[in-house]
């Protein structure tokens, strides 16, 4: 049985007043709703906040991203150790924001994917199409080819150690989600060419999808047999709306 996962992506926003309302609020929110699981990632300088609210909580917490070394003269980055000091248990990996910036390529990609697994953290790995890739009807494509950074390089079990994410781009931000049913395709496409090369691990492997999810159409995209929840943007920074989302995750049943 796969629970469902619902991640708030915070992306660069908050302050301290106002992670700490959020916090305390998803914590109460989601006391009663604990059939599903929630992580909350957060820009760097405040993991130690999230670390001292929601430590003995259900509630997990993670970064948005992280280097994939150790140590050493790379300004500005994060280690996978760093983040694991400060309880870390979840790194979203390969977001489409730091793809389209030239920072990420599928190669740096797939290799942050397997830094973070070694350190203990369980990567989080966006793939997703572009408004033209899908209007091309290239979505099949890309997101294989993003997917295959991790297979070709590391094997397929090195999934097992991670969640993948299906994030169209033009729908990430945008108000207009992926329709249910065009998530489940992708999804069950993905899931599909992992059962192909490991059955064992397209069945336990946790696939979300992400891309204006909200409270209003939470329920039907976890209503789908291959989402297995949600990558949430803009609706995590409304704490009502977010614990809307949590609470429909834990009402849906698990695949
Ligand atoms: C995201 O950027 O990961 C995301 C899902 O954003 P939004 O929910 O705002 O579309």
């Amino acid at each position: 049985m796969r629970r469902k996962l619902v991640v708030a992506n915070r992306k660069m926003n908050g302050n301290i007043p106002g992670n700490q309302a959020f916090l305390d609020g998803l914590i109460a929110g989601t006391r009663d709703h604990q059939n599903a699981d929630y992580v909350v990632c957060l820009p760097h300088p405040y993991l130690y906040q999230a670390q001292n609210v929601l430590r003995g909580t259900p509630i997990a917490w993670g970064g948005q991203n992280m280097s994939r070394y150790d140590s050493g003269p790379y300004t500005g980055s994060v280690s996978p150790g760093m983040l694991v000091e400060f309880g870390c248990q979840y790194v979203i990996i390969g977001h489409s924001e730091r793809r389209s910036r030239g920072h990420e390529t599928d190669h740096s990609a797939g290799e942050r994917f397997e830094a973070a697994a070694k350190a203990g953290l369980k990567p989080i790995f966006c793939v997703g199409d572009t408004l033209a890739e899908y209007e091309e009807g290239r979505t099949d494509e890309v997101t294989f080819r993003q997917l295959t950074a991790i297979i070709e390089q590391f094997g397929v079990k090195e999934l097992a150690q991670g969640i993948l994410a299906y994030e169209p781009i033009w729908a990430i931000g945008t108000g207009k989600a992926a329709s249910p049913e065009h998530a489940q395709g992708i999804l069950g496409f993905l899931r599909g060419h992992i059962a192909e090369l490991d059955a064992g691990i397209a069945k336990n492997l946790r696939i979300l999808y992400g891309g204006s999810v909200n409270a209003k159409n939470s329920a039907a995209l976890f209503s789908m047999p291959d989402i297995d929840g949600g990558l949430v943007g803009t609706a995590s920074l409304d704490t009502n709306e977010f614990v809307a989302i949590c609470q429909t995750a834990s009402r849906a049943r698990p695949s």
